[in-house]
């Protein structure tokens, strides 16, 4: 059999969730264009509302798209829904733990829901893989938030899905046990497992992805290899405190001045061309008098901004 050069394909693909009497017509996504590369670990990155949940829902199955294709490697989802089911393995966002279960009972449950026979089940070595051997027999609800992240992930792989997502893998997770995730996930890529993951931290797309593609109000703004793309995004800001407010920001061209709510000035600059000295020079030229300052990475829904609307980012 040949393998598909793309893990998961989309084309097209809108979702508009219907106006009810409260809300409006949402439309979730507008056309989106993806091509996940197999073998990749792929990061969806993109703020609250973005649509990812619902690009995530729709390869699960449990939301139904309005318009476009999907492909699961290489199976269509409304052609081959089964296979293409099979192909892929979901960790949800929440941690949904079957208290009455031990980690054994609940992979086999979950094993007998995919139709994986009991000759083939692999709720052992998953168990170790996953650092859970040894609460193999326990309650859930006797496991740490970290165990059962944990074993949400082995659920998501009893079937053998070459095809993993993770729907914010991290989301109100502390530093050590986002580290431990994300070591587990680099150990299933290494094992040829595609990995998927969306989150709205820049930081942990960086760390983790080698392809990232950015969503903002249901669109696609920038699709490349990780690299790339932060050589893009590559810029920080100045926090400037004048020491009397200022009406409007001053010219600091070639930097780009603007004035928050509470009278700081922000000026955006790219490290690659510049450094926090050489924009003080010029907020000092200009005859700002500073009072206080700090340094703040970009933020993203700026960044998203200037990618949707085609400017070039910074100076
Ligand atoms: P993300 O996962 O990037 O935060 P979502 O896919 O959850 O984004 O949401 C995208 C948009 O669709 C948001 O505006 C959200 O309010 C809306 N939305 C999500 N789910 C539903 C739903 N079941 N019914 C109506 N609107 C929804």
């Amino acid at each position: 059999m040949t393998l598909p050069e793309n893990a998961i394909e989309a084309r097209g693909l809108v979702k508009v969730y219907p106006a009810t009497k409260t809300t409006p017509e949402m439309r979730a996504l507008k056309g989106v264009d993806l091509a996940v590369p197999r073998g990749s670990i792929f990061g969806l990155l993109g703020p609250n509302g973005a649509g990812k949940s619902t690009f995530i829902n729709i390869l699960s199955g449990m939301t139904r798209k309005t318009a476009g294709t999907v492909s699961i490697w290489g199976r269509d989802i409304d052609h081959r829904p089964r296979d293409a089911r099979a192909a892929i393995g979901v960790v949800p966002q929440e941690i949904a733990a079957d208290v009455f279960f031990t980690p054994r009972e609940s992979l086999d449950v979950q094993a007998g829901l995919y139709g994986v026979p009991k000759a083939e089940r692999r709720t052992d070595e998953l168990l170790a893989a996953m650092g859970l051997a040894d609460k193999a027999d326990a309650y859930v609800r006797q496991l740490s938030g970290g165990m059962k992240r944990r074993l949400m992930v082995a659920k998501a792989m009893v079937h053998n899905p070459p095809v993993l997502v993770l729907d914010e893998p991290t989301a109100g997770v502390d530093v050590e046990l986002r580290r431990q995730l994300w070591a587990y996930v680099e150990q299933l890529n290494h094992l040829g497992v595609t990995v998927v993951l969306t989150t709205h931290y820049l930081e942990e797309a960086e760390a983790l992805c080698d392809t990232i593609a950015i969503v903002n109000r249901g669109e696609v703004v920038a699709c490349e290899s990780t690299r790339d793309l932060l050589r893009r995004l590559d810029r920080r800001a100045v926090v400037v405190t004048p020491e009397t407010p200022l009406a409007a920001p001053p010219d600091l061209t070639p930097f780009e001045a603007k004035l928050r709510g509470n009278g700081d000035l922000v000026v955006t600059f790219k490290p690659r061309d510049a450094g926090v000295e050489q924009v003080l020079n010029a907020v000092r030229a200009a005859g700002v008098q500073i009072k206080d300052l700090r340094t703040e990475d970009p933020d993203l829904e700026d960044v998203f901004v200037s990618l949707t609307s085609g400017e070039p980012l910074g100076v």
